[in-house]
Parts: C-alpha cells; structure tokens; sequence
C-alpha cells in the first residue's frame, strides 16, 4: 500500500503558485497513491462549506476525480479551515477524519493529526481552541450570514498574526512532554502532523523505545511530503522542476 500525506498549503487565491503546485502535485503524484491524507490547514481559511469560490470547487472537482481513479483521500481539520464539513468533504469524495487518529502505515500503527493540540505551551491559542472546536461555538458561527463570517474570518486572521508576532518560537512549537504522552497514550512509536511548519523527521526517546516523530512543512517556503510504501517512511521534498 501506498499512503501519501501532505499538510498545511493554505491554499488561497492570493497565492496561486501554491495552487498550480498542488494540482501538479494532484496529476502527477498522487494518482500513484491509495490513499491520499490531507493533515490540515488545507485552505488558509474556511468560513462554511457554503462559500464556494472558485478556487474551493475547483480544488474539490480535482480530489473527486482522483477519488473516481481509485484513491481514497482524508482530510483532517487545521486551525485554519477546522470549519470545513461533511459537505464539502463529500464534494472531494473525501472522508473527514478525527483529530488525532490512529491508522495503519503497512503493519504498523501510527498516529496522525495535524499537531495544533501538543503546542499546550501557548495557552491563549488553546484556549481558543476549546471553544472553536465546540459545536455550540461552530453552529453559532455558521448559522450567520456569509458576509458577516467572512469579515469576522479576516478580524481573527490579522489578530492571530499580530499576536504570533508577539510569541517566542517554542511556545508556537509542540510541547515534548505532550508528544510523549500521546505517543504512549496510543501505543504507537510513529507520530506524523504538521502545523508548525518545520518540516523535520524527529527520533524521541520513550522509557522503553524510541519513537518517530515526522513533522510536514506548509508550502509556502518549500514543498514536501511524506510517502509511506512497504517499510519505508520517508519526506520527500519536492521541486516543480520534478513534476515536468
Ligand atoms: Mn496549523
């Protein structure tokens, strides 16, 4: 089995470089796959799966396709586009998965998310995310008008990167404690997310084993992603001259 994962694109009509990267990405990596998981910050913004740019059918119409060839293809929320649903999802012949989850890379377990809840050091994102993720907080939100979401998108935006600005580097990073502890809490010795842009293939040592933690880069700086076939686990970076 061939198993693909990619994360944190932030896909968005500002930057369409990404975009075009992503479907030759799509056509010409992919299909290879059988399955195809996407960990999270997939759009850089979501506001409700009645939106519908350009851009969202366009994206959803390639991933359907490639569903039709016969991968199949997850997607996980991020903090950015944790609004996506089932809609939408099913419009890319996708199926959305819980965060963090566990799955099978060829016989051995490992667990996927895309890693916003192990940075437990920047409290104030955490707690926004307690009740972002609440389905009280969610239906409030998009119960209102499409209008007033998308001001209220942009209000959020500016003040998160105003305060990240503000934050030290490794309190925006995971907290190795909690990786450890989700790591045994899983029983699993192989941990894949994205989130913090570093990409990086992590060896962490547990009291009785070492466990793999693989970190996914966004796409804005550079481009990777992570093929997992038979034993081998390997991120991949990749330039667009490869895919010509
Ligand atoms: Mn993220």
């Amino acid at each position: 089995m061939k198993q693909l994962f990619i994360s944190d694109l932030h896909l968005d009509e500002s930057a369409p470089a990404i975009t075009e990267f992503f479907f030759l990405f799509l056509k010409h990596i992919a299909p290879e796959a059988d399955r195809l998981f996407v960990l999270g910050d997939f759009f850089e913004a979501w506001i409700g799966d009645d939106e519908q740019t350009p851009l969202q059918i366009e994206v959803a119409n390639r991933l359907a396709a490639l569903a039709n060839q016969g991968t199949e293809i997850f997607l996980m929320h991020g903090n950015r586009d944790f609004l996506i649903g089932h809609q939408f999802a099913e419009q890319c012949g996708a199926k959305l998965l819980d965060d963090p989850i566990v799955i099978d890379i060829n016989g051995r377990k490992a667990l996927i998310s895309h890693g916003d809840y192990l940075c437990i050091d920047d409290k104030e994102y955490m707690k926004f995310r307690g009740f972002a993720r609440s389905s009280a907080w969610q239906e409030q939100v998009l119960s209102r008008p499409l209008a007033d979401r998308k001001k209220m998108a942009e209000q959020m935006r500016q003040l998160s990167m105003a305060k990240n600005q503000q934050k030290a580097a490794e309190i925006m990073d995971v907290n190795q404690e909690e990786v450890k502890k989700a790591l045994c809490e899983h029983g699993v010795d192989l941990m894949i997310h994205g989130h913090t842009h570093r990409p990086m293939v992590h060896t962490v040592e547990l009291d009785d084993k070492s466990a793999q933690r693989i970190v996914l880069g966004d796409w804005h700086d550079s481009t990777n992603y992570i093929l997992a076939e038979d034993s081998s686990i390997d991120l991949i970076h990749l330039n667009k001259s490869d895919l010509n």
